[in-house]
């Protein structure tokens, strides 16, 4: 298809997810056609810095699809397609050594998907049977206010985004929320034992609240995408951990981000030393080269279901593909073999030094994450901390700072879910080079939105 082709066609039958389509009734739907590294080009040859990775999950960049384009290539020429219901395949045994090997402690047992939202809906089944396995009715879940879990309907039951649930109410009953680790907003002066005992106890009346015999899992990001990458505070999943065990609940880490690399260790669960009974994978596991997730299970999750005619009641056609497993066993041999895990934990500071420089512009309030995985809070005034109205942000990010950034060639995320902020996570192949430039046009332009907010009639 012609260029004028591709947008007539785009316009006439693509639906896009999560987006105003009205906005393209006018311009022309952004169409990228090709990456190498942490570039992206789109239709007209514009060069853009992919300062989000896609959607957090390129984690590789884009320059490896020769190499993982050949192990799909022989996948298909020996086995396009098999089930993993009864019958296995070479792939999806190796993939799940290859996970359990990397993954922390005794997370051994991998049950595929086909992504993330897919993964938090099995991850929520598998904890009710489990429970029941052990003669237990347990079916509730705990998550966090403002997370982002997933589209489907239980996943979506356990975000914490009002707005993207009402539309759909009802959903699956019992998701109950508790305070996220937003340390920004909370009041002056608050120690961070302070902070994590806040936090703790307000989990622990939920889960009294709820009645401890009937919640089956609780489940966190590791660092909280939702609301601009709110670290865990000290002792916080010391303590998760400990309210778990006693009340003999399943502790689930939705590393669905944070896991391959994002934040300096394959599992963020190993660098903040959570000791989750599951974790949910899918973006990083593949680097997003195939259509892929898990969900990851400690031995003793797995136990009850190896008793004489008990099965997990759970599956899905594509679940284990094994074109999906070549490609995201190749992805993890690269990652090796390129130090891709290694690179993120060494450059950490110098990507936070770089985007510290971002607080001399007034806009700016906070600037926060791990590893690759930060984001910038945008606030009217830095001494209260005083957010932007919603039809503020409206204009904020939507009509100048997603289209202005854009426009530099800069791929990031305006985000207004909690307090608005910029969402920064480049490909873990990215270096000083890349951290300058995103700082730069970044820079420029929360300056030009400050400038022009600040004279806004
Ligand atoms: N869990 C987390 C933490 C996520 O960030 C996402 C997606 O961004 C999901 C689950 C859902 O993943 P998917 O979009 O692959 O369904």
């Amino acid at each position: 298809m012609s260029k004028q082709e591709l947008q007539q066609a785009a316009k006439d039958h693509l639906w896009l997810h999560f987006t105003r389509m009205s906005t393209y009734a006018a311009s022309d739907i952004p169409v990228i056609v090709s990456g190498d590294g942490c570039y992206l080009e789109d239709l007209d040859g514009k060069r853009y810095l992919d300062a989000m990775s896609g959607l957090f999950c390129v984690n590789i960049g884009y320059g490896f699809g020769e190499e993982i384009g050949d192990a799909a290539a022989a996948q298909m020429r020996e086995l396009p397609f098999y089930i993993n219901w009864t019958y296995a395949h070479p792939r999806s045994i190796e993939l799940a050594a290859e996970v359990a090997s990397v993954a922390p402690g005794d997370l051994n047992r991998v049950f595929f998907v086909s992504g993330g939202s897919e993964a938090v809906e099995a991850a929520w089944k598998l904890a009710r049977q489990y429970h029941a396995a052990r003669g237990e009715r347990r079916w509730k879940v705990i998550a966090r206010r403002l997370a982002y879990h997933g589209t489907t309907m239980g996943a979506l039951s356990i975000n914490g985004v009002a707005a993207l649930k009402t539309p759909y109410e009802p959903l699956v009953p019992d998701a109950i929320h508790v305070h996220n680790t937003n340390r920004y907003h909370r009041p002056d002066g608050e120690t961070e034992e302070q902070f994590t005992g806040f936090l703790l106890e307000d989990l622990e009346g939920a889960i009294e609240q709820a009645g401890p015999g009937t919640v089956a899992m609780v489940i966190m990001e590791p660092v909280q995408n939702s609301g601009g990458s709110y670290t865990p505070p000290r002792g916080y999943f010391a303590g998760v951990r400990e309210l778990c065990d006693r009340h003999g609940i399943l502790l689930c880490a939705d590393e669905v981000i944070t896991g391959w690399g994002r934040v300096g260790a394959w599992f963020a669960s190993e660098r903040y030393d959570i000791r989750p009974d599951l974790v949910t994978t899918a973006k990083g596991l593949s680097s997003s080269y195939g259509v892929i997730g898990g969900v990851v299970a400690r031995d003793a999750v797995m136990e009850p279901f190896l008793e004489a005619k008990r099965m997990y009641m759970h599956g899905m056609t594509f679940g284990g593909h094994p074109v999906q497993c070549a490609v995201a066993l190749k992805n993890i041999e690269i990652m090796k073999r390129e130090e891709i895990v290694e690179n993120v934990a060494s450059n950490e500071r110098s990507l936070q030094r770089s985007l510290g420089q971002l607080l001399d512009i007034p806009i700016v309030g906070d600037v926060r994450g791990a590893g690759y995985f930060w984001a910038v809070e945008l606030v009217k005034d830095k001494g209260t901390k005083e957010t932007f109205s919603a039809e503020e942000c409206e204009w904020l990010l939507r009509d100048f700072l997603s289209p202005t950034l854009f426009e530099r060639g800069l791929i990031c995320r305006a985000d207004d879910r909690g307090d608005p902020v910029v969402q920064i996570s480049p490909p873990l192949v990215a270096g000083q080079a890349e951290f300058d430039e995103i700082t730069r046009i970044l820079g420029d332009v929360l300056a030009e939105a400050w400038d022009r907010y600040s004279k806004r009639p």
